[in-house]
């Protein structure tokens, strides 16, 4: 039985205009476009999913763009951050990167020890780019828009805003298995795994803090980590005992999840590694053409009247 998560498996957030959002994660940030389809359960808006070559478990960021979507605001029982770890020579190829192209961005700035550099996505939310030994030994992709020595290789992690953290704390360590690895100011950073599963929960706890708002650019939920359907379920159990109210295991094609509400406000689901992104699409042609699951097959048409049009560049491999 798995003692601890194994860090986290996909991070998904609301977006408004799609191009602009896909625009901006491939162009700017160079992370592969890797499966184009629908919010399963609202099937006339996209579910774009950004991850490495291959959808690596722990790299993987998606996004619901619903294109009337209004802005939502950061505030309390949110993930307020998300942080992606880079190869630790990397910030200036980021910092002249972003300047080069008239991108506002913060940094360099020191955390916990790291290097960071932050900015924000189109619909105003707040992404962390990291120098990261720890990415230096993961090999890059190839074929994106951001030079393999210097992409983005995972999640870095995430940055929890609470009222209270109290209940979420012992949610993570205890039942969980992060563990404290430092404390920095008002902040205490957690962490899951090692290395290429690595990632980092930084907790800000706040009293007098309002709660967010959902909307286009606040994360909806992070997916944490686990290996298989057995152990997914053994989590659900342990859910169950702590109190919590974990729904069943659902189908997500690529993966299988289940979602609760953690004591802070937070909604997690634990997703399982398989079956993954090349069940539907090979390696050289991930994200190139619509995939709905069996069960939305027999209304494609309709949902291809649906969606707003969604230019997307042809994958072409270099080497
Ligand atoms: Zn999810």
């Amino acid at each position: 039985m798995e003692k601890a998560i194994n860090g986290i498996h996909h991070i998904t957030v609301m977006a408004s205009d799609p191009q602009a959002n896909y625009d901006f994660y491939t162009d700017l940030l160079g992370m592969r476009f890797i499966k184009k389809t629908v919010n399963f359960d609202a099937p006339d808006v996209y579910h774009l999913y950004y991850a490495d070559e291959i959808g690596t478990p722990g790299t993987v960021l998606t996004f619901f763009p619903f294109p009337d979507a209004k802005r939502g605001k950061r505030g309390s029982g949110e993930i307020t951050i998300v942080a992606f770890s880079v190869p630790s020579n990397s910030l200036n190829y980021w910092a002249n990167r972003f300047s080069e192209r008239a991108v506002n961005f913060d940094g360099p700035f020191t955390k916990f020890g790291y290097s960071c550099i932050s900015l924000l996505d189109p619909d105003g939310m707040k992404i962390e780019i990291v120098a990261d030994p720890a990415a230096d030994i993961i090999a890059g992709w190839n074929n994106g828009d951001v030079p393999a020595d210097y992409s983005i290789r995972k999640f870095f992690g995430v940055y929890f805003y609470l009222k209270n953290s109290l209940k979420s704390v012992e949610l993570l360590t205890n039942i969980m298995g992060a563990v404290l690895s430092g404390t920095e100011g008002n902040i205490k950073r957690y962490s899951f795994g090692n290395e290429a599963s690595q990632a980092f929960v930084d907790i800000q706890e706040d009293p007098d803090s309002q709660p967010g708002i959902n909307g286009a650019g606040t994360v909806h939920h992070i997916a944490w980590r686990t290996a298989n359907d057995n152990e997914q379920n053994n989590w659900r159990n342990k859910m169950i005992e702590s109190g919590l109210y974990p729904t069943e295991m659902i189908d997500r094609n690529y993966f299988h999840s289940i979602y609760f509400r953690e004591p802070g406000g937070i909604l997690y689901e634990i997703a399982t590694d398989g079956p993954g992104f090349l069940v539907d699409e090979n390696l050289d042609s991930l994200g190139m053409e619509l995939k709905l699951p069996a069960w939305h097959e027999s209304k494609r048409k309709l949902i291809e009247q649906l969606l707003i049009p969604l230019k997307t560049k042809k994958f072409v491999k270099q080497n």
